[in-house]
């Protein structure tokens, strides 16, 4: 017996991944182990835990500000001319984490209004 059996996919529950999709925490796989999605049983699409973007949100920001600090440093302080590496790896950085943001936050939006509609 598996564990779908045991648990009302549409019951809400953050601990379970969502499928945004099919809007409901259906079975799912995982197609690589290192792979940071599941994917749903159902539509075959992306599925993962909701959680809240805030707390990704505040590490990121640090993280991109502190890259931008360390460049700025070099520059200026060690008239180093790597720093200009770091400042395009803080944009790495920051091109990352607003794409994670953006989808984790939608995820986790769609997930509270779902959660809310069916709320037993
Ligand atoms: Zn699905």
């Amino acid at each position: 017996m598996t564990e779908k059996f045991l648990h009302n996919p549409s019951k809400p529950d953050k601990s379970k991944p969502w499928s945004p999709n099919c809007k409901l925490h259906t079975g799912y796989y995982s197609k690589s182990p290192d792979s940071a999605f599941y994917t749903c049983e159902i539509c075959g699409g992306k599925t993962w835990k909701p959680t809240s973007p805030i707390p990704l949100l505040i590490v990121s920001v640090l993280i991109v500000f502190f890259t931008f600090f360390m460049g700025y440093f070099a520059l200026t302080v060690m008239n180093d001319t790597r720093g200009y590496f770091v400042f395009s790896v803080g944009l790495y950085f920051g091109y990352m984490f607003s794409r994670n943001y953006v989808s984790n936050g939608k995820h986790w939006r769609s997930f509270r209004k779902w959660a809310k509609e069916n709320r037993q």
